[in-house]
């Protein structure tokens, strides 16, 4: 710690994005506090509890490499080399996600992963972790933030050259910031809602189902998912109506979460004993989609991941994406140094727009995922999708790989997936005719002969 103890900056929530960005200013030397609401990770008894998963690929391991967090976390990780479909009819499909076989996403606990990169970050002497300090109220131009501890519910001000806030979709610091003249916000809530449960680990085998692989269940209106933990379980997330005849409410009594799962779900079923206990205790959470202008004010407040962005989880890119950021803004940091106005300037610049795209790409997806997915002509789309991949190696790349294992900018990727689209139904009209040319050519030469 240097020996003035105000920090140059004051980082508003220990979550992916703000403990990452903590790792790398810490490299930098850069005096740095990190206040979380919660305890730590690290220690706590409850975060070892249930075991909550997410996808990390290729954007989110790009983050960690330049400070060093690579093996650790890969360490970590179950890789899932594609989808796995379940028809109700007990049916299995499974979908490879790259090219070719070798690329995969991650599956990782959540809880894990950030345990490891706030205990990376502690290890830097300018670095400090301050758990249990939930922000209550932030003066912006004065880079002024007050915290209350939540253990002592004494009330602390902190004091920063910077202020970051990276406390996530419902952030502290934002909100302070919707109050400033011509700021935009945006909030759109989903209809579906999600509840986490359980595949325990099968005593024998270690997995009950497919170790490699990302489980769908798509039922058209709603849909499950399971993705592998590294003790053998799968954490299942069930996303359904909050409303409805066909819905989270309208499951009232065991008999008919019983009815709906063996209607729905018959070969999940038998694999998930605590199934009725879950329901009824897990809560049922809400999706929501924030949009934001600008992200930083006064050259002293600036957002990160959620707070600036937060998306739907249906292309699993929320965390690479705030993950992202924190690579993005470091590079900047490299060309600018600490000229801070200019530096959040730079940042918003290069990521609003990406992040728009990814916003409207993970709704896209969602309709995909529980509509499309288990349909012939969805995996007919993806087995062309993998022959142009592969022999047009360079020229046709699948949007999902662009988005999932490159860092093609989300809104390029768009771009260039409807410019490859456009050019592979132009080509496939060509063929078309030249096909039909050639036909009536040979019928026309054929019956002059006759
Ligand atoms: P958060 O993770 O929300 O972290 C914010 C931190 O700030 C928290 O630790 C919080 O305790 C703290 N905090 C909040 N308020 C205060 C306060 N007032 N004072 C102090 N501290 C505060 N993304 C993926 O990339 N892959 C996936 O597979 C994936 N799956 C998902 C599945 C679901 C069901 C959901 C809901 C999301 C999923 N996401 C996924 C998205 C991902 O979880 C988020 O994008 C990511 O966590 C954002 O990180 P963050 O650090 O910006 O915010």
């Amino acid at each position: 710690m240097s020996g003035n103890d105000t920090p140059e900056v004051v980082i508003v929530g220990g979550g992916p994005a703000g403990s990452l960005l903590a790792n790398y200013l810490g490299k930098r030397g850069i005096h740095t506090d990190i206040y979380e609401s919660r305890s730590d990770p690290r220690t706590d008894e409850q975060s070892h509890g249930r075991s909550i998963n997410l996808a990390l690929s290729y954007r989110g391991l790009a983050a960690m490499s330049p400070v060093g967090l690579t093996d650790r976390v890969m360490k970590m990780c179950v890789p899932m080399r594609g989808r796995m479909i379940h028809s109700k009819d007990g049916h299995l499909a499974f979908q490879s996600y790259g090219v070719d076989n070798a690329q995969a996403i991650n599956s990782i606990s959540r809880g894990g992963l950030n345990a490891a990169i706030l205990d990376a970050a502690s290890k830097y002497s300018s670095v400090r972790l301050l758990f249990n300090h939930k922000c209550t109220d932030v003066h912006l131009a004065q880079g002024e933030v007050a915290f209350t501890n939540t253990r002592t519910n004494e009330s602390t001000i902190a004091r920063g050259r910077v202020v970051v806030g990276a406390d996530g979709a419902f952030s502290v610091i934002r909100r302070a910031m919707q109050k400033l003249d011509r700021f935009d916000f945006s909030q759109t809530y989903l209809r579906h809602g999600y509840k986490e449960l359980t595949i325990p680990a099968d005593r024998g085998s270690g997995f009950a189902i497919e170790k490699n692989a990302l489980h769908i269940w798509p039922r058209r209106s709603f849909m499950m998912i399971a993705l592998p933990n590294f003790d053998g379980s799968f954490t299942c997330t069930l996303f359904w109506p909050f409303e409805g005849a066909n819905s989270f409410a309208a499951i009232q009594s065991k008999k008919e979460l019983s009815r709906f799962f063996t209607e729905q779900f018959p070969d999940a079923l038998p694999l998930m004993p605590n199934l009725a206990q879950e329901f009824f205790e897990n809560p049922t959470g809400s999706m929501v989609t924030v949009r934001c202008e600008p992200w930083h004010c006064f050259d002293r407040a600036v957002l990160f991941g959620d707070a600036c962005h937060a998306v739907v989880p249906f292309y699993g890119q929320g965390m690479n994406a705030a993950f992202e950021d924190v690579l993005v803004f470091a590079e900047l940091m490299d060309q600018w140094g600490r000229d801070w106005g200019k530096l959040f300037r730079e940042y918003e610049q290069l990521r609003k727009p990406n992040t728009d795209a990814l916003a409207n790409l993970a709704i896209e997806n969602f309709v995909e995922m529980r509509d499309r997915t288990g349909s012939r002509r969805f995996r007919l789309k993806k087995k062309s999708e993998k022959f142009l991949g592969r022999w047009l190696r360079g020229w046709y790349i699948p949007l999902y790989t662009m988005v999932s294992f490159t860092r093609t900018p989300y809104a390029e990727a768009v771009r260039r997936a409807r410019r490859q689209d456009a050019l592979v139904a132009a080509g496939a009209f060509v063929v078309a005719v030249l096909l039909v040319t050639l036909l009536t050519a040979i019928l026309h030469n054929f019956l002059w002969h006759c």
